[in-house]
C-alpha cells in the first residue's frame, strides 16, 4: 500500500482525502486494464473513467460553470499512475484536449465536454509539429481566413490519442504576424474532411500517437476558440494547469516502483539475510522516499496556489514538471537495481515503469526548458 500521509498536508482538504480513497478502491478494482491492443484499452479505459465519474475532473463544469481543482486533478493522475500508466495516459488527455475550451471556451463551444467527461468523446491537443516542438511560437500550420470559415493547412506530430480521438484542439497561424502573436485556436472534429492520420507513431511505452496532416481542412468561424492571436496564450494556460499534473503522475509511477521495492526488499534473502537489512539498500529507500516527498510537496504546492486563485502559476509548476519527473527517473532506476536481473525483464511492474517514466521528461516542456522558465522568473524577481 503507498504512503498516504501527504492526504494530511495543509495543501488538501477533506474533500481531497475523500475523493483519493474512492479512487483508490475503485483503481484496485478496475485497473490494470489488458494493454495488448493500445488502442482498445484507451477507448476502454475512457468509457470506464467517464462512467465513473472520474472525468468530470478534468473540466470546468459546462453546467455550472465550477472551474478545474488542480489538487484534484493531481490526486486522480498519481492513484491512476500507481495503479496503471494507460489510465493515467486516458484521463489526462481528456483534460489536455479540452483545456483551451475549459478555460476560453464560449458556452456554446463548452456543451463538447459533456461527451469528453462521460467518455463519449475521446480528446486530443494538437501544437507539436515535425519542424517546432519546444520552440512552439514558430510553429507553421496555417488557418487562413475565407469569409464563413477557416482553411487549416500544415502538419503535427507526436500528438497523443491520434488516430483515436473524436476531437482535437489545433493550434494554427492567421494572419500574417510571427511568432507567438500570430497563433490561433481551434475546434477541429477528427471526421472533417482533410484531416488525415499519416502514420502512427510507437513509443518505448506503447500509447496511442500520431502524425497528422491537414489538407485543406474547413472549420466555421465558431470553432476559434477564444479570439484570433490568443492561441499561443491559450496553449500556454492550458500548459499551466496541467503541467503540476505531470509531476503527479510522476510521482505515482515513483511511490509504485518505492511500493515494489520494499516488497522486494522485505521478502528476498541475499547473503542469508533479508535484503533490508543491508545498509546500501536502506540508502536506496531512504533517498527513494525523500525524493518522493520532495516531489509531492512541489507539485501540490503548485496545485494548492492555482486552486487558490492564482491566475498564473509559471514558476510553480515548471518546479513540479522538472522535479517530479527528474526525481521519478531516479526513484525508478533505483528500483530496477534493486531488483537485480528482475528490473530489466520485460514485464515486470518496474521494467514497464522504467520505460513509462521516460517521456514525462520531454513533453509539455522538456526538463530543460522547465529550467530556462525557473531561472527567468527567478532572475527577473
Ligand atoms: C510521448 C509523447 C507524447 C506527446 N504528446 C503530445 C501531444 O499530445 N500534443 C502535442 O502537441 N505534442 C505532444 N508531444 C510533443 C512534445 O511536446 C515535444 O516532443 C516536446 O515539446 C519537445 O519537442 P521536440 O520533440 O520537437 O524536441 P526539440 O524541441 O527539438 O528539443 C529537443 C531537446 O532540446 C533540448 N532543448 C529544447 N529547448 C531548449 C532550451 N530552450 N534550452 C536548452 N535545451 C533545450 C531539450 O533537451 C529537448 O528535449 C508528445 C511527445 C511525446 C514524446
Amino acid at each position: 500500500m503507498a504512503d498516504t500521509t501527504f492526504l494530511e498536508w495543509p495543501f488538501l482538504e477533506e474533500k481531497h482525502r475523500t475523493l483519493a480513497a474512492k479512487l483508490e478502491a475503485w483503481a484496485q478494482i478496475n485497473l490494470p486494464v489488458d494493454h495488448s491492443d493500445v488502442d482498445r484499452a484507451c477507448r476502454e479505459l475512457v468509457s470506464l473513467l467517464g462512467l465513473a465519474g472520474w472525468l468530470d475532473y478534468t473540466s470546468v463544469n459546462p453546467d455550472t460553470g465550477d472551474a478545474i481543482d488542480v489538487r484534484s486533478l493531481c490526486i486522480i493522475r498519481e492513484t491512476l499512475a500507481r495503479h496503471d500508466g494507460l489510465a493515467d495516459f486516458a484521463f489526462a488527455m481528456q483534460g489536455l484536449g479540452t483545456g483551451a475550451l475549459s478555460l476560453f471556451g464560449t458556452l456554446e463551444q463548452q456543451t463538447l465536454l459533456k461527451g469528453t467527461r462521460s467518455g463519449m468523446l475521446v480528446s486530443a491537443f494538437a501544437l507539436t509539429e515535425p519542424e517546432t516542438g519546444s520552440d512552439a511560437a514558430r510553429l507553421a500550420t496555417s488557418a487562413e481566413d475565407c469569409g464563413d470559415c477557416y482553411v487549416l493547412n500544415g502538419e503535427k506530430t507526436w500528438i497523443s490519442n491520434g488516430g483515436i480521438a473524436d476531437y482535437y484542439t489545433v493550434f494554427a497561424r492567421t494572419g500574417n504576424i510571427a511568432g507567438a502573436k500570430g497563433i490561433s485556436a481551434f475546434m477541429v472534429m477528427a471526421d472533417t474532411p482533410g484531416l488525415e492520420v499519416v502514420e502512427r507513431l510507437e513509443a518505448v511505452a506503447p500509447h496511442p500517437l500520431a502524425h497528422l496532416r491537414f489538407n485543406h481542412v474547413k472549420v466555421p468561424k465558431s470553432a476559434l476558440i477564444g479570439e484570433e492571436g490568443q492561441g499561443f496564450k491559450i496553449a500556454m494556460s492550458v500548459l499551466d494547469v496541467f503541467r503540476a499534473s505531470v509531476g503527479a503522475a510522476a510521482l505515482g509511477f515513483a511511490r509504485r516502483a518505492l511500493e515494489e521495492s520494499l516488497s522486494r526488499v522485505t521478502s528476498r534473502k541475499i547473503f542469508d539475510a533479508p535484503m533490508a537489512d543491508l545498509q546500501m539498500v536502506q540508502g536506496h529507500i531512504a533517498d527513494m522516499a525523500l525524493e518522493i516527498d520532495a516531489a509531492a510537496l512541489l507539485v501540490y504546492r503548485a496545485a494548492w496556489k492555482k486552486d487558490s486563485g492564482a491566475v498564473r502559476i509559471t514558476r510553480e509548476a515548471a518546479m513540479a514538471k522538472l522535479y517530479a519527473t527528474e526525481a521519478g527517473q531516479r526513484v525508478i532506476d533505483q528500483a530496477v537495481q534493486l531488483h537485480g536481473g528482475d528490473g530489466v525483464r520485460r514485464g515486470t511492474i518496474v521494467e514497464s515503469l522504467y520505460r513509462e517514466i521516460r517521456a514525462l521528461r520531454i513533453y509539455e516542456g522538456a526538463s530543460d526548458v522547465q529550467k530556462v522558465v525557473i531561472a527567468r522568473s527567478v532572475i527577473a524577481n
